[in-house]
């Protein structure tokens, strides 16, 4: 079974791209372009450095001790939290930024749903001297005014889209249009694993940084590269598609997945995609995802609006379809429930989506002499008020 993508750009039954005809230009000369521009040593040098000297890269992967007590297994956590800007995301800008360039792009545009994407591209049209706009939903931008005022600071254009929910989709939209309006100028940079072939693809292959460094960590410690687990929370998935990548073909790691079952998997208000989401095609692919009967997207809920999308990653849909990954959906109040855990136990306030993948430890029987990595995505300052406000209904 293969689980990358194929020269036709699906990943199993899933995958492809399915756009407007008036993108298939743009979309085609990424396709056409993307591989040899990212496997050009000069691209991979400048990739690499920048990974180094400004993400601070490797990341560590720390054994947490008391952690691995509480759980009678041997857990470490690999600290995406640490990167520049508090998350994985800068991997994949990175990379997409100087792709933009050798395609001699001159501006970028970029949608967010919670501002993390929006951040993270933001800062590296700064680091690179890119014009930026940014596209939000009208409701985001009010919901997530830090992010709004980075962005800003950072020297982006926080654009509104006033259409529609005016959330994440029709942000989307905006930047589509957008696209569609400057195809020879402008490079989208999409944030996770999802969007149009060759984005999937793409967005794995700059994040798969992570798991390269997992095993040459693993292998430094334990003398194997192979653990017995990794386990990420998915969104879109870039997170959990980076950690998993260099162990998609290695049969004796479990590859285990976490969606955010917001209020409860059956309560009208989660964002589990596998669970309860069927084939159907959203931004661009054909995917599972979140529907009605006659194929309306349904709204989506998690407390951490990272995990709140209603699609996922067609490399994920093929995962959960062929039985190679294992998907797990973790409530609201689990997730709360595990972030303040992982705090006190370690030290380490993670990202509302990272605490996700943290809570499944309650829900797998690990050996003694299991080694279990978790992917710790993000850092939870972005969270802060969140843990503040909803302590009361969150803790018994
Ligand atoms: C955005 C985000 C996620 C979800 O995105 P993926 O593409 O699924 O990784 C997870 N964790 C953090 C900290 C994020 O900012």
């Amino acid at each position: 079974m293969q689980y990358t993508v194929n020269e036709k750009g699906y990943y199993g039954n899933f995958g492809g791209a399915y756009i407007p005809e008036m993108l298939y230009p743009n979309v085609e000369e990424l396709q056409q372009k993307y591989l040899s521009i990212i496997q050009e040593p000069s691209f991979q040098e400048e990739f690499n450095q920048l990974l180094e000297d400004y993400v601070g890269r490797p990341t560590p992967l720390f054994h947490a001790k008391r952690l691995s007590e509480k759980y009678q297994t041997t857990i470490y956590l690999k600290r995406e939290d640490l990167c520049h800007t508090g998350a994985h995301k800068i991997n994949n800008t990175i990379g997409q930024i100087l792709l933009a360039k050798k395609l001699g792009k001159k501006r970028i545009i970029a949608e967010t749903g919670a501002g993390q994407h929006g951040v993270a591209t933001a800062t590296v049209c700064a680091l690179m001297g890119y014009d930026c706009v940014v596209y939000m939903g009208e409701i985001d931008i009010e919901r997530q005014k830090p992010n709004v005022e980075r962005m800003r600071m950072l020297g982006a254009e926080v654009r509104p889209a006033l259409s529609g929910s005016r959330t994440l989709k029709d942000a989307t939209n905006e930047a589509i249009r957008d696209w569609i309006n400057n195809p020879v100028d402008t490079h989208y940079i999409i944030g996770s694993v999802v969007g149009p072939h060759p984005y999937p693809d793409m967005v794995a292959r700059f994040q798969s940084v992570i798991s390269q460094e997992i095993q040459e960590q693993l292998l430094d410690k334990t003398g194997k590269s192979n653990p017995n687990y990794v386990i990420a929370c998915v969104g879109g998935g870039s997170n959990a598609a980076g950690a998993f990548y260099h162990y998609l073909d290695q049969l004796d790691v479990k590859l285990i997945a976490v969606e955010a079952a917001g209020k409860g998997v059956n309560s009208g208000f989660s964002a589990a995609t596998t669970y309860l989401g069927k084939p159907g095609i959203i931004h661009g692919s054909k995917t599972l995802l979140m529907q009605t009967e006659d194929g309306q997207i349904v709204e989506p809920h998690s407390i951490s609006a990272g995990l709140d999308y209603p699609g996922i990653g067609p490399i994920h849909a093929h995962l959960f379809d062929s039985g190679r990954g294992e998907f797990f959906s973790i409530t609201d109040q689990e997730a709360f429930t595990a972030a303040m855990m992982l705090s006190r136990t370690e030290g380490i306030i993670p990202a509302l989506e990272t605490a996700h993948a943290i809570a499944v430890l309650e829900n797998i029987s690990f050996k003694k002499d299991d080694v279990v990595v978790i992917n710790i995505s993000g850092r939870g300052d972005k969270d802060l008020m969140t843990y503040i406000s909803r302590k009361d209904e969150f803790t018994q």
